[in-house]
């Protein structure tokens, strides 16, 4: 499934979305078999993780949690499919949207109270 179906908005969240664990994936450029399988257009994104690395990372809003992209025999996901996340990395799961949505909210939340650091003294 190379074409990538979907370009539009999609109409409601779905009840799960994907999610990359970055520790598990091998990295994007070098593996990208998730973006191949995803259906919707730039859905799943290179990104840099805490370290620096470029791995592979899925945009909640427009993830329609069809599943395409997880490992085959990941319980997770919702349905048949023909490949997905490599079975040595199985680095995606699908999460129910409303957990990724308040995890998201709560990294947020934890960087905007983060203090700030102190000015150096003269
Ligand atoms: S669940 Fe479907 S839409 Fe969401 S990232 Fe995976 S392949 Fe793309
Ligand atoms: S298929 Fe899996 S290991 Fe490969 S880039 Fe995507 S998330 Fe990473």
């Amino acid at each position: 499934m190379w074409t990538k179906l979907q370009n539009t908005a999609r109409k409601k969240p779905p009840r799960q979305v994907a999610v990359i664990d970055p520790e598990a994936c091998f990295g994007a450029y070098a593996c990208s078999i998730c973006q191949a399988a995803c259906p919707v257009e730039n859905c799943i994104v290179e990104a840099k993780d805490a370290n620096g690395r470029w791995v592979c990372a899925v945009l909640i809003d427009k993830c329609i949690g069809c599943g395409l992209c997880v490992t085959i025999g990941n319980p997770t996901a919702p349905g048949k499919r023909d490949f997905g996340c490599p079975a040595d990395y199985d680095a995606i799961d699908m999460v129910t949207y409303t957990d990724v949505v308040d995890a998201v909210a709560a990294d947020l939340g934890s960087e905007a109270s983060e203090p700030e650091a102190e000015p150096a003294s003269a």
